[in-house]
């Protein structure tokens, strides 16, 4: 099986059994995010603690639409059990900079490494960073002083070839 097969499994892995699916109390922060370009849409609700310094005590989410958009934030949930918040914007930062095509440091990216491929087509890029801008944006409205509110789409990226929009992996 080549790289791109085992991805692909990992991403439809993640898709028909996502984890840690379901809105969960007590939460600090609720914010419903879409991709209107796909119509995937998220609610996310995060639960923050301290443990010497603020950790991420429960991440919950709802959510529909394709299967990149699902799979991320299955893959968020689980590679953020337990995370602090520090690790979980690193993370992000860090898979924006997948998505952007950019090097990035792949063990730090588990698997969201997975969606590597996805960075070459911009239509997809939106799916695959919605839970994570949704995430940032929780971060932000629990705690203000962690995370840079979000202002305006920043999954926004410039579309160069707008046939690129027809790669579906549904
Ligand atoms: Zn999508």
């Amino acid at each position: 099986m080549d790289l791109e097969s085992m991805y692909q499994e990992v991403i439809l892995d993640h898709y028909r059994n996502p984890r840690g699916r379901g809105l969960r109390e007590p939460f600090d922060a609720e914010v419903m995010h879409v991709n209107p370009t796909c119509g995937d849409e998220i609610t996310l609700r995060v639960a923050v603690g301290t443990d010497g310094e603020p950790v991420l005590k429960d991440v919950s989410y709802w959510n529909q639409g394709c299967s990149i958009s699902q799979a991320s934030a299955s893959i968020l949930c689980e590679e953020l059990e337990g995370a602090t918040v520090s690790e979980a914007l690193a993370m992000t930062d860090e898979f924006v900079n997948l998505m952007h095509g950019e090097q990035v440091d792949e063990e730090s990216l588990g698997d969201l490494i997975a969606f590597e491929g996805v960075a070459k087509y911009p239509a997809r890029v939106k799916c695959a960073l919605l839970a994570w801008m949704a995430l940032k944006d929780a971060i932000s409205q629990s705690h203000p002083d962690l995370a840079e509110p979000i202002d305006g789409d920043l999954t926004e990226i410039s579309v160069a070839d707008p046939q690129r929009h027809e790669l579906n992996t549904d």
